[in-house]
């Protein structure tokens, strides 16, 4: 994909709402498909129960119970590594680039105060990328290299959490095809699940085997 990290940011803005309805929706796991999903469904079980586990460990009491709606793991874990990237590299480029007078340019980061959402942020970053006229210097090559860097990974991680992006996965031992080959599953971006055998070639959908 050859788009621009103005533009994949500015996806990443369009797309954050889609973020936060999904993340109190019960897992709508679309993918791996329904009729796959039995296969890994010990599997995620156990991914599950152990990352709340640790969640857990995490907070400190007085916020425990403080969210009685259970909340989508995967799409909380992919908001904040993906708003904590885009705080990060707007930070470091502010701090780097921004002029130190002080003007109430609607384009000036403020490093304090009320934290920008990621929306806003990632808008912010477009805007940086485009070269839009801030009170504060042009990315060097080095920055705007970074910016692409940032940019790319957090709209994978978005598109990975919304089942936009098509995604392969090796299931692991414990799960292989009846010939004892390794199997992987194709699918996302609305396109059919397959499962495909490594070892015989065997494919099949959600409907049963395509072909062996
Ligand atoms: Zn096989």
């Amino acid at each position: 994909m050859t788009t621009t990290a103005a533009a994949q940011l500015q996806t990443i803005a369009t797309l954050w709402p889609d973020l936060d309805d999904a993340l109190g929706t019960p897992v709508a796991a679309t993918w791996p498909p329904a009729g796959l999903r039995t296969y890994l469904a010990a599997l995620e079980q156990h991914d599950a129960t152990e990352t709340a586990a640790l969640r857990m460990l995490e907070r400190s009491p007085d916020q425990l119970g403080a969210r009685p709606v259970p909340v989508n793991l995967r799409i909380m874990d992919t908001m904040r590594t993906v708003e904590a990237a885009l705080h990060e590299t707007a930070d470091q480029i502010a701090s780097a680039n921004q002029h130190a007078v002080e003007t109430s340019h609607p384009h000036r980061w403020h490093f304090t105060g009320r934290p920008r959402g990621a929306a806003w942020t990632a808008l912010w970053l477009s805007a940086r990328a485009d070269n839009v006229f801030w009170p504060g210097r042009a990315l060097t090559d080095a920055q705007a290299r970074h910016l692409r860097h940032v940019a790319r990974e957090a709209l994978h991680r978005v598109e990975q959490a919304l089942d936009l992006a098509v995604e392969q996965r090796e299931l692991d031992a414990q799960h292989r095809c009846p010939c004892g080959g390794r199997i992987v599953i194709t699918g996302g971006a609305g396109d059919q699940p397959t499962a495909r055998c490594r070892q015989c070639g065997a494919w099949w959908t959600e409907r049963g085997v395509v072909a062996a």
